[in-house]
């Protein structure tokens, strides 16, 4: 994989957000400031945050050009997704799609479903500094959201 884009991301800011997701923090940039809420406890992690705190903040609002790999494939796949459902939805209502296309369509539609989910994880493990939504924005009636989109509570500020 693409590590270092030039922006010297190969250094110690991937670990440490990697991290402290995994000890369960949301670490995210609200202005100028690094917002960082988790378990009070792992001093290790918020010490390692601190320590890193500049570096944290420009990797997040720099995401790195290797994201794009991701989010492309994403837009184009919802695109394919939300065409393939209202076809789902004519067939079902019209009868213009016939049984079995109707049904190879629907695995198809299962498969490409699942293949979008894995790629949201994906670019979130392999760019942990990445935020928000790489589709940018999936519509409320859209049929797949993001993991960004489907959980807002828990990007939005601690009170
Ligand atoms: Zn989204």
């Amino acid at each position: 994989m693409d590590d270092i884009d030039g922006r010297g991301r190969s250094g110690p800011i991937v670990g440490v957000l990697r991290a402290a997701r995994n000890a369960g923090f949301a670490v995210d940039v609200d202005g100028e400031k690094l917002r960082v809420t988790g378990p009070q406890t792992r001093s290790d992690i918020l010490d390692e945050i601190r320590e890193h705190k500049a570096a944290i903040i420009e990797a997040i609002t720099h995401p790195p050009a290797g994201v794009s790999h991701y989010t492309e494939r994403m837009k184009s796949g919802i695109e394919w997704l939300s065409t393939c459902w209202d076809k789902l939805l004519d067939g079902a209502t019209s009868g213009g799609v016939s049984y079995n296309d109707g049904e190879a369509m629907a695995d198809a539609f299962a498969a490409n479903l699942e293949r979008w989910y894995n790629l949201d994880i994906e670019l979130r493990r392999v760019y942990p500094e990445f935020r928000g939504c790489p589709v940018g924005g999936c519509r409320t009636e859209a049929i797949v959201s993001c993991m960004h989109c489907a959980a807002p509570a828990e990007s939005r500020p601690q009170p």
